[in-house]
């Protein structure tokens, strides 16, 4: 029977669950605590010192790579995300230059709605406005 170490402490439960996932999808057990009481209470963090991720000492050297890969298939993916906005095939209506890009907005970046679903969870806004922007003029439409 090997140890169970704690792999790591996270502050975001979220985040936390999220490589939960990746570890079982990938067929390593582990396990994370203080969890349910963060969720509900985010101001225990610092007095609990965040959720934290068990996995056996054996799958450490697993679980550092498979989580070293699939961080980096997410930089990719993000990348990807951004060459696509990068060509949107607009025209600027104010200055013309179809150098402009679907970008999340640089004013009023969120929504009346999401800010206020954020004060209610108390969370940071999570879901950006999309716009069209003119990387000529700064034109946002
Ligand atoms: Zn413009």
């Amino acid at each position: 029977m090997s140890k169970i170490v704690v792999y790591e402490t996270f502050y975001n439960p979220i985040e936390a669950n999220i490589i939960k996932s990746k570890l079982l999808d990938s067929g390593v057990q582990c396990f994370l605590s203080d969890e349910n009481t963060l969720t509900v209470n985010p101001l225990y963090n610092q007095a609990l010192g965040g959720v934290k991720l068990h996995v056996f000492e054996h799958d450490v050297p697993l679980v550092k790579s498979i989580l070293a890969e699939s961080g980096a298939e997410g930089a990719e993916d993000f990348e990807n995300a951004e060459d696509a906005e990068g060509v949107s095939g607009m025209t600027c209506p104010n200055c013309g230059s179809d150098h402009v890009g679907y970008v999340q907005a640089t004013k009023e970046r969120f929504g009346i709605l999401t800010i206020l679903v954020s004060l209610l969870l108390l969370v940071y806004p999570f879901r950006a406005k999309k716009v069209h922007h003119c990387f000529n003029c700064q034109h946002e439409f």
